[in-house]
């Protein structure tokens, strides 16, 4: 899949539209989810043109893909998720259930997590 310069999340990054930011580097930008799934729901998203970790993992530079876990770890930290702990989920493609075609790694946090790992739910459903 091409990347798609006008994106939700590109035009986040650009400035275009507005976010509730929680952490900010040279290569990620971490806000909170419009629609939350859990007390704390925050995407990260590199600050580069990738579709998803497919390509991310595939073209991004090695410096970005470590940055970009690095700044993973700190926003987690910055939440003050670590001492309970957290999930972090990224979709890809269809089946995976992707809605947003910039990569972007999410994490839930605030309560007890479910073990339905695989069939996480969309908003409304049980
Ligand atoms: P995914 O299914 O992994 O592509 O999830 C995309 C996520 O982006 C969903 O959880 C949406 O609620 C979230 N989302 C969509 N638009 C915005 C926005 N403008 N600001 C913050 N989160 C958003």
């Amino acid at each position: 899949m091409i990347y798609d310069r006008n994106n939700i999340f590109a035009r986040i990054l650009r400035g275009e539209l507005p976010c509730k930011k929680v952490y900010e580097d040279e290569f990620a930008l971490a806000f909170h989810d419009i629609n939350p799934l859990a007390p704390v729901h925050v995407l990260v998203i590199p600050k580069g043109d990738y579709v998803s970790n497919v390509d991310f993992a595939a073209s991004a530079p090695d410096a970005m893909v470590v940055g970009f876990w690095r700044a993973v770890g700190a926003t987690a930290r910055e939440l003050e998720l670590d001492p309970l702990g957290y999930r972090i989920v990224a979709n890809h493609g269809p089946n995976g259930g992707q809605i947003v075609f910039h990569f972007h790694v999410h994490i839930f946090g605030g309560r007890q997590m479910s073990h339905r790992m695989g069939n996480m739910p969309r908003p409304n459903e049980s």
